[in-house]
């Protein structure tokens, strides 16, 4: 009987020490940021930071890297947090090892991980990054990186070994993106096309895509194929999303974009979405954006 009621005890504990159970305590966040190409990202940490806070589901910290070179002193404790958010971009200083190391433990111990845009930049020569973020882009890569992934006109997903460089895009412009799954959590509801604000589409990105399933795609004016741009990716028991989009403060203000890091990072962190689609998510004829007011 006292064996019973222990284990009841201990059920309890573990029902209430779950990411999201009870949903009476936000869950912990946090943004790494500090290098990256894109002269914006200050702004678009802050506008990440506010659309996680908003959900009401999180608390967010965010630790920054030193601006320029390695930084040994970069030392986050990742395991206090449920997802790990990437506003790192191309050129990034290599982590310490010892921060890699943590890193990748995390993540493959069922820590949440979200890259953004310049994120699949990052870190061209560190396996176990480009394990998690399924296809990056730029930095060297080319086809020793993995194949160039990407979707014909008949929805058929082509997996291109052929040689070339990786990463690469158009002008910026507000395009369609299609949905390929919607019995996703992360896509759930979403019109089957919605259009996006202006932002650079990414196209021949390369990597290991292995254990990676693509949710939605958009057809680049570039490439003439339809490129990832909702991936997420299963690393060990941890979970990945990865988003190409979100290059420009208007593009991270486009409602389609702040709904799928929402929903992505919640899916990260916990394997589920509680969140509804919002009323002015963009439609197939029209873009929907929420200006950011905390700048
Ligand atoms: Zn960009």
């Amino acid at each position: 009987m006292m064996r019973c009621a222990w284990m009841v005890a201990w059920a309890v504990v573990g029902l209430l020490a779950a990411p999201g159970a009870g949903a009476a305590e936000p869950m912990r966040a946090l943004i790494v940021d500090g290098q990256n190409n894109h002269g914006n990202w200050p702004t678009t940490t802050k506008m990440m930071k506010s659309a996680l806070e908003e959900t009401g589901l999180f608390t967010v910290d965010v630790i920054t890297h030193a601006p320029q070179g390695p930084d040994p002193s970069f030392r986050p404790d990742f395991a206090r947090y449920a997802v790990v958010v990437s506003n790192f971009g191309h050129g990034a200083a290599d982590w310490p090892e010892e921060t890699r190391k943590a890193f990748e433990a995390y993540v493959a111990g069922g820590g949440g991980f979200v890259a953004v845009h310049a994120a699949d930049n990052s870190f061209p020569s560190w396996p176990a990054y480009n394990e998690m973020i399924g296809l990056g882009g730029w930095g060297s890569r080319d086809e020793r990186s993995g194949p160039y992934v990407y979707l014909d006109d008949e929805g058929r997903t082509v997996r291109d070994d052929s040689p070339g460089p990786g990463g690469n895009h158009g002008a910026q412009w507000a395009f369609p993106v299609i949905v390929r799954d919607s019995g996703h959590p992360i896509t759930a509801g979403m019109p089957p096309v919605w259009l996006h604000v202006k932002d650079e589409l990414y196209d021949k990105l390369r990597g290991p895509a292995r254990n990676m399933q693509i949710l939605a795609t958009s057809r680049s004016d570039v490439t003439h194929r339809h490129e990832p741009m909702l991936i997420v990716v299963d690393h060990g028991k941890g979970r990945v999303f990865h988003t190409p989009m979100g290059h420009a403060d208007e593009s991270q203000e486009c409602v389609g974009f702040i709904t799928v890091f929402q929903r992505g990072t919640e899916w990260a962190a916990t394997g589920k979405v509680t969140q509804k689609l919002p009323d002015d998510f963009p439609s197939a004829e029209r873009t929907s954006s929420r200006p950011f007011g905390g700048r």
